[in-house]
C-alpha cells in the first residue's frame, strides 16, 4: 500500500478526472485549478522530484512534453500560450512529492515567475 496520492490515483484508488494515461505517464486536472486549463501530467512511476531522476529517465521526461503537446492541442490552447512548471523542494512550493508536470492556459498568467 502506498500513502502517495498520486500513485493512487494511477493505480485507480483515488478518483481524479484523467485526461490522458498510457503505460508511462497520466494525466489529470488539477483538484484546484488555477485557471481554465490546469492538467498535471505525472509519470506512473513513483519519482519524488526532479532530484532523484536518471539519465535512463530521459525518454520518461520528453515523453511527458510529448503527452503535454498533446494535450495543449486537445484543450484548445496551443495557440494561445499555457505555462509548464515543475515545482521542486520547499523553495519551489511542491507540496506532492511524486514528479509533476503542471500545464495551466486558458487564460492570460497574472503573476510573474517568482
Ligand atoms: P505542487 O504544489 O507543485 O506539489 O502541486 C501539487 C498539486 O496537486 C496542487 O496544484 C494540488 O491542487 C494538486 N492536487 C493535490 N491533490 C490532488 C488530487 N487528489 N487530485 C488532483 N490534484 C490534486
Amino acid at each position: 500500500m502506498t500513502a502517495c496520492i498520486f500513485c493512487k490515483i494511477v493505480s485507480n484508488e483515488l478518483h481524479a478526472k484523467i485526461v490522458y494515461r498510457d503505460e508511462q505517464v497520466t494525466a489529470f486536472r488539477d483538484i484546484h485549478p488555477l485557471a481554465p486549463v490546469h492538467i498535471l501530467i505525472i509519470p506512473n512511476r513513483h519519482i519524488l522530484s526532479v532530484n532523484e531522476l536518471t539519465p535512463e529517465d530521459e525518454p520518461l521526461i520528453g515523453h511527458l512534453f510529448t503527452v503535454a503537446r498533446q494535450l495543449v492541442k486537445q484543450e484548445g490552447i496551443d495557440k494561445s500560450g499555457y505555462r509548464l512548471i515543475v515545482n521542486t523542494g520547499a523553495h519551489g512550493g511542491q507540496t506532492v512529492f511524486h514528479l509533476h508536470l503542471h500545464l495551466i492556459g486558458g487564460q492570460r498568467m497574472r503573476h510573474p515567475m517568482g
